[in-house]
């Protein structure tokens, strides 16, 4: 990988990131109005249905944000934007250090190539 494509990959990962945040954060939401609609439906005389709802509501929030960390570790994987000697991710501070010095800011190994290099 050189400078130009790690600068690119980190762009990509993270327009990824924005999107998928918001698709979930928005569903997250999406659930708890509705939730708090359907609480308000539900009366005294629904309270088993109340006790269903509430138990599906609070896994389904979970089921979200268990697939919005797995779809960003996925980006990071399919963009190759990890390390490739230790796996640390290349977002933040440690790609900010691989961009400016070619070294990986975790484990402190080269790991970009220079101009004229070929892995
Ligand atoms: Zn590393």
């Amino acid at each position: 990988m050189n400078r130009q494509e790690l600068i690119a990959n980190r762009r990509a990962v993270a327009r990824c990131h924005m999107r998928l945040t918001i698709f979930h954060l928005g569903g997250v939401f999406a659930l708890l109005i509705a939730g708090a609609r359907v609480d308000d439906y539900l009366t005294e005389a629904h309270s088993i249905a109340h006790s269903i709802f509430v138990l599906a509501i609070l896994p389904a929030i979970l089921l979200l944000v268990a697939s919005l960390v797995w779809q960003l570790k996925r980006a990071f994987r399919k963009n190759n934007l990890l390390c490739p000697v230790c796996k640390a991710r290349l977002d933040g501070s440690n790609g900010q250090v691989a961009v400016a010095t070619g070294i990986c800011g975790e484990c402190g190994n080269h790991i970009i190539e220079e101009c004229g290099e070929h892995s």
